[in-house]
């Protein structure tokens, strides 16, 4: 079976950053106190959370590309989370970039006079 990604998912070394931090809440609230048990929450909470983080990225990408003008670039997982990179058509029909962030996380629009927040949650 051929999986078609939507976008390019690029993965920085920052990314080690929210994997160490699901890690350690994983390991927190895991109530576990073997060796084995504590590895696998930091496991589980270390991938599972960047997985997840793609996940919801992906979402973005989903909506962005049923919006005209509007055209997804990639995913990326950096330091502060993850980020979906849109290439937004202005209506003033000059082709801007810029970059913002909304909610808990990072999620960069490339925008110019499109307001955020117009499509994506
Ligand atoms: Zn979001």
């Amino acid at each position: 079976m051929l999986v078609r990604w939507p976008v390019p998912i690029v993965v920085s070394s920052g990314a080690l950053v929210p994997l160490g931090v699901f890690a350690l809440m994983f390991v927190a609230f895991s109530g576990g106190s073997k060796p084995s048990v504590l590895a696998a929450a930091a496991l589980l909470g270390g991938v599972g959370g960047i997985v997840s983080l793609i996940v919801h990225e992906l979402g973005h990408v989903s909506v962005a590309r049923k919006l005209s003008g509007v055209t997804p670039e990639k995913v990326s997982v950096m330091c502060l989370g993850a980020a979906a990179h849109l290439d937004v058509l202005p209506v003033l029909g000059r082709r801007q970039r810029g970059a913002g962030q909304h909610g808990g996380d990072p999620a960069a629009v490339k925008s110019g006079s499109v307001p955020r927040g117009g499509g994506a949650p």
